[in-house]
């Protein structure tokens, strides 16, 4: 039992109450959702800031190993709903909400999300937060405060349109501004060399400020900091210019500096190459540096100590100027002789890669580079220099090359371990983008899997199969999730009929939540089929929609048959610029409007796009999914998480074999997976078929008579040749092999639809998918770069 179970709802009645008193400064008579939202978050926080400073007195006290985890991108989502659940408050708070006529679910939902990331990469820093608190890993999170998080998604005739995210626009009661944490950026300026010894000096400075936000683990036995910076001006502002009347010059270098921290780039694969981005990395890194460096030497004087002490985890190559940025201290701050501070640099740092697509690769023109960064530019060309003395490499294999620095060898080069996000994608890794780099430094790439914390994805998501769980297998499954193997021993008419009641239930209360929303009735028995995530051609949405329009014209030539009703629920937002991406979207909204309008079909297929896919609806929508489509090209998604989300959550997966699909696969029983599609191997030999896209068409009527329809304008008589150009790219490019797939996906969900009708046998695998996902814990993925990566002991019951 925990500590905070003991806490009495008398202490937080007394506290809450206090709170909406002199923090909010409200009476209850007057107080509003939000008043009650704030001070029930001020209540849990200091609950919090106990076990926190404790962390930190037992990490100093044990001189135990730190570890840092660098991104760019926090995806967090609500905080106190999670804090809640961590301190196993939940009852106690809703027990003294309700006794002032308030319910914990309307507070909670006044929390706007802390969208601090664009998708999956993001959502996995925040789920390893998570983790390493609850495993008592000592660990800071550094990532940059954005003023605006990922843009709002609203939809206007059906297509997208973006606004900004405003989440700081009230008070942010999670965080901890640190005036004195503050770190001096330089950026551009030139290098004097003088007697071997290089000076910069920065034309231009920015203040890195932190604001640190408490993450407590399970039960509030440790928690760790995420601390993102603030970007501020060095000097307010010129005074002389304003004094002289110039009001709007004035302000212009404070508007400057802030912008390095207004806004989070909304590319999650594509690599932008803007210099505001460039500036946005070195600014994280640098201050993250730093503070790691001032913190290590106010409890060690000796440098060479900081691998022992220190290890640094790079979030894809975003903050890969961490190498030569570490260099840079070392050498020029700290005075140390460069081979010893770039040996130094190397035993603290790691890089993961997570994706193989060329065009998400981090490349940085030298001429940019060298501006913006002119120290850092000197420092790439001596490590490339030696790494291609070390390694006799051909020259494409060099770090600088075609007058462009490639962030992923250079993070490569600098890391002690390199690992790939799934089994399949870490092989793929050493079989091409980085085989010869492989070669060249054997043994330095491995694998850690991905996983998602059951805390937020299952207890909290999912309180009506978290319920049954535990009335199965007792509790102690929430931070021991392998133990969910035990269901299998339990499965019963009584259990299965138990998941089926905790599935229809969330099933409703989804239902309910569009129907408030957008005014749309579902049929709770139709099977919800769900492909959330973001919007990209890789993970083919496209090829989700043209199984719909079959679908629909399949039910509208035989409407007497047998069918098994579904309901087609489609989420996710795309990159502002990514043109062909929108396209899909536009498309999915133009089928919705018409199937559901159909009275011959209706009962039978439905098709749902909520706008605005964030980590709140995630949690509402997952644990009414009864299938999970995880279907991108073979070889191109790194891992997924969103698969294991659903997993866990109950769903069936229909996929391809692909990132953790795999493993997913493998731990729920193949029986228990609907795969279909080409393998990666297969991809590879698709694509030297010059026209794999024509053939497969020619070769599946469904699919020619859906394309028609795109032809002819089947969804949009108001404009008929509005896909026109998504047809061309689908007859003669289909760079993911949509078409090539096309018939496999139509058979398979065809065999999904039999097994749903079949109630007991779906119920039997529904059971045995929540049974076999304890391994997607991120639990285990924390503790596998403990072991192997980190080097790093937990000082949890120490
Ligand atoms: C889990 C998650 C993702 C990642 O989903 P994938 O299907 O793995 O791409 C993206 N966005 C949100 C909000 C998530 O919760």
């Amino acid at each position: 039992m925990n500590a905070m179970n003991t806490l009495s709802a008398d202490l937080l009645r007394a506290r809450i109450a206090q709170h909406l008193t002199y923090t909010m400064g409200k009476d209850k008579a007057h107080a509003s959702t939000y008043d009650w939202r704030m001070a029930v978050s001020y209540t849990v926080r200091d609950l919090i800031v106990d076990s926190w400073f404790e962390a930190t007195r037992k990490t100093y006290e044990e001189q135990g190993k730190r570890v840092y985890y660098l991104s760019m991108e926090f995806l967090i989502g609500r905080i106190l709903e999670d804090a809640v659940i961590n301190l196993g408050l939940h009852e106690q708070i809703e027990e003294v909400l309700a006794e002032d006529g308030m319910s914990l679910m309307d507070v909670v939902e006044n929390e706007p999300d802390a969208a601090l990331g664009n998708g999956g990469l993001g959502r996995l820093a925040a789920c390893f937060l998570e983790s390493m608190s609850t495993l008592g890993c000592p660990a800071f999170g550094y990532g940059i405060r954005y003023e605006h998080g990922l843009f709002r998604q609203r939809f206007q005739g059906g297509r997208q349109v973006e606004t900004p995210e405003d989440w700081l626009n009230q008070p942010h009661p999670w965080e901890f501004e640190r005036p004195e944490a503050c770190y001096t950026v330089p950026f551009k300026g030139h290098v004097d060399t003088r007697d071997g010894k290089a000076t910069w000096h920065p034309a231009e400075t920015v203040l890195a400020r932190a604001y640190d936000t408490p993450v407590v683990g399970w039960q509030g036995k440790w928690s760790n900091t995420l601390r993102l910076w603030g970007a501020h001006p060095t000097e307010l502002f010129d005074l002389e210019r304003f004094n002289s009347g110039d009001h709007t010059a004035a302000a212009a270098p404070e508007a400057l500096a802030r912008t390095l921290s207004r806004v989070l780039y909304p590319e999650d694969t594509t690599d932008s190459g803007k210099e505001l981005r460039l500036k946005q990395e070195y600014f994280l890194t640098s201050a993250a540096l730093q503070d790691i460096l001032r913190r290590f030497l106010s409890e060690y004087d000796d440098l060479s100590l900081l691998p022992q002490k220190v290890a640094i985890q790079m979030n894809d190559t975003h903050p890969a100027l961490a190498g030569p940025e570490l260099i840079r201290l070392l050498v020029d701050v700290h005075g140390l002789e460069w081979d010893r501070a770039k040996t130094i640099a190397q035993g603290c740092l790691n890089y993961t890669n997570h994706t193989l697509l060329p065009e998400a690769l981090e490349k940085w023109s030298t001429w940019l580079m060298g501006r913006v960064l002119p120290r850092h530019m000197q420092i790439i060309e001596r490590i490339d220099a030696e790494h291609h003395a070390a390694t006799d490499c051909p020259p494409d294999l060099r770090i600088v090359h075609h007058d462009q620095v490639h962030m992923g060898t250079l993070a490569f080069v600098m890391a002690s371990h390199v690992n790939g996000v799934s089994a399949l994608h870490s092989d793929l890794m050493k079989q091409t983008v980085f085989a010869d780099l492989d070669r060249a430094y054997p043994g330095r790439i491995l694998n850690q899997t991905n996983g998602v914390t059951p805390r937020r994805w299952l207890k909290l998501s999912n309180p009506a199969l978290s319920q049954v769980i535990t009335e199965t297998i007792g509790t102690g499954w929430e931070d021991d999730l392998d133990r969910l193997k035990e269901l299998t021993e339990h499965d019963s008419p009584d259990l299965r009929a138990a998941l089926r009641r905790a599935k229809r239930a969330n099933k409703v209360a989804f239902g309910n939540w569009v129907q408030a929303n957008m005014g749309l009735t579902l049929d709770p028995d139709a099977m919800f089929d769900v492909q959330i995530k973001r919007v990209h051609e890789y993970k083919r949405q496209l090829l989700n929609v043209f199984e719909t329009i079959a679908r629909w014209n399949a039910i509208r030539k035989n409407p007497g048959a047998d069918w098994t009703p579904r309901v087609k629920i489609f989420g996710g937002k795309a990159a502002p610029g990514y043109f062909t991406a929108k396209e899909i979207i536009r498309l999915i909204n133009d089928v919705a409007k018409v199937v559901n309008n159909d009275p011959l079909t209706r009962h039978l297929l439905q098709v749902v796009y909520p706008a605005n896919y964030n980590v709140s609806m995630a949690q509402r929508l997952i644990p009414a999914a009864d299938l999970s489509e995880q279907i991108s090209t073979a070889g191109k998604e790194a891992s997924g998480t969103g698969n294991m989300k659903f997993t866990m959550n109950g769903a069936l997966t229909i996929g391809t074999l692909d990132g953790a699909n795999v493993e997913i696969r493998e731990h729920v029983g193949a029986e228990n997976f609907f795969l279909f599609g080409m393998t990666a191997d297969e991809v590879l030999e698709r694509y030297r078929k010059p026209d794999h896209a024509r053939s497969a068409i020619m070769a599946s009527q469904e699919l020619q008579d859906v394309l028609q329809m795109l032809a002819e304008g089947r969804f949009n008589p108001e404009e008929p040749t509005r896909y026109h150009g998504l047809l061309d790219h689908t007859w003669n490019h289909d760079p993911f092999l949509v078409a090539s797939d096309f018939s496999a996906f139509l058979a398979c969900q065809t065999k999904v639809d039999a097994a749903y009708a079949d109630t007991d046998r779906w119920d039997g695998m529904v059971l045995r998918n929540i049974a076999g996902s304890g391994y997607f814990s991120s639990d285990r993925t924390i503790r596998g770069y403990m072991e192997q990566v980190w080097d790093a002991k937990s000082l949890l019951n120490r």
